[in-house]
């Protein structure tokens, strides 16, 4: 049988960023880096922020061929099914059983499904892939009348684009204000606010939503009691850690794989990192920098590194409806609290002990960076007048 050195499953940011490090430490031992999806890994990020001006297929493309031959890096497409942590094995779809001496989990998220009573999944877009957002760009040619499920961060920057393109949007949410995981009230409303004013029919609080077909094929929505046609539906309800391969191997996971300091799963010389992890005290991600910075380090540990995963500050930042918003929120409330405003700039910061722990912002997008480091920093309130006056 087979064998490789190490193995990486997951063709998204925190699998290369794990096989970037093992190059760091290790040029040599063979490199199996997995991904079930139909192109070069790719800035996942970028999507849903290109459904206006479309993309080509490699467009976002975090590496290439040419990069993976150098670094002797065998890319293989291909679904990792079972893995026999006993023996070390791992079987695929179709490559058949090979065994792995370290092995690096790296299987993301995946959206959750919208269940309508009589809707076929079919007929229900998502934008978690470049495929499917690319279904997205194709029923642009012809759709008019779009309902977007789902006002998280992913779903109001698939607004925004559909906005762009002109269409007739309906954006509906059960919770109460928009982007619930990332926002405070305040900042909520400051962008709820720019939703409307784009002509965007905004539904908050909504509770039941029902489907059927019109005599015509068109899709007829009942949302809280009141009818709409629809030519597109896509759903944005959020997300669920990837762990059906860790749980069907006996690997423990709860809402995630479960990971300790060093993203060591509960088997031998078995890692997990990024999106599908759930960190010591519960945290799970759900970031592009935090999946990269996790792919680094169990990388590096799977190497024989021992290093311990710090939970690092970092933002969730989006551009929509001609705004720029940051975020960090606060973890709790007995924070210092300091807003501060000027012109279209707003900022809300939280401090402890007089050094900042959390903050949101809203365009002061060309200082972004200062705002990440103060927060990385913690500076206080005196060293973030001076840095970045208002
Ligand atoms: C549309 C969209 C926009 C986003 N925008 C932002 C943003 O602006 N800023 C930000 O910080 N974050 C953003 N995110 C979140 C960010 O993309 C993720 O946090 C990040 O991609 C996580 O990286 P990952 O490597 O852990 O997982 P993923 O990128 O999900 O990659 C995991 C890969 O593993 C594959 N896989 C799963 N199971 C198997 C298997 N058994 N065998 C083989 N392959 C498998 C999956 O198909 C996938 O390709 C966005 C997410 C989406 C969907």
């Amino acid at each position: 049988m087979n064998a490789k050195n190490f193995i990486i499953i997951g063709g998204g940011i925190a699998g290369l960023s794990a096989i970037k490090a093992i190059r760091e430490e290790n040029k040599t031992d063979s490199v199996l880096w997995v991904s079930d999806e139909d192109r070069m890994p790719y800035k996942r990020t970028k999507i849903n922020k290109h459904i206006a001006s479309g993309f080509s297929k490699d467009e976002f493309a975090l590496t290439d061929h040419h990069w993976l031959m150098e670094n002797h890096i065998e890319l293989l497409f291909d679904t990792a099914e079972t893995i026999n942590t006993q023996k070390h094995e791992l079987t695929f779809k179709h490559r058949g059983t090979l065994k792995y001496n370290k092995l690096i989990i790296a299987t993301g998220k995946t959206p959750r499904l919208l269940n309508i009573s009589g809707l076929p999944q079919e007929k229900i877009h998502q934008v978690h892939t470049a495929r499917q957002v690319e279904n997205i760009v194709r029923s642009a040619v012809k759709a008019k009348k779009y309902l977007v499920i789902g006002a998280g961060v992913e779903g109001v920057e698939t607004v925004d684009q559909l906005v762009k393109l002109g269409k007739e949007v309906t954006l509906v949410e059960r919770n109460n204000m928009v982007l619930k995981r990332f926002f405070t009230p305040k900042f909520a409303h400051l962008m709820e606010q720019s939703i409307k004013k784009a002509g965007v029919h905004l539904l908050l609080g909504i509770k039941d939503i029902t489907y059927c077909e019109t005599e015509s094929g068109a899709s007829l929505i009942t949302i809280d009691g009141q009818e709409y046609k629809i030519d597109t539906i896509i759903s944005s309800i959020g997300y669920l850690p990837n762990t059906k391969l860790a749980m069907d191997s006996d690997i423990k996971c709860n809402g995630g794989i479960l990971v300790n300091e060093y993203l060591e799963t509960s088997s031998p010389d078995v890692y997990a990192a990024g999106d599908a992890d759930e960190h010591p005290l519960g945290q799970i991600t759900g970031l592009w920098h935090a999946a990269e910075h996790q792919g680094h380090l169990a990388g590096l540990n799977a190497c024989g590194k021992q290093l311990k995963l710090e939970l690092k500050p970092f933002r969730m930042k989006t551009e929509v409806f001609g705004d720029y918003y940051f975020s960090v929120l606060p973890s709790s409330n007995s924070l210092t609290f300091i807003e501060e405003e000027k012109g279209n700039l707003v900022r809300d910061m939280y401090f402890k002990d007089d050094k900042i722990e959390a903050l949101l912002m809203k365009n002061d997008g060309d200082r972004a960076k200062v705002y990440q480091q103060a927060l990385m920093e913690k500076w206080s309130l005196a060293k973030i007048r001076k840095e970045i006056p208002l």
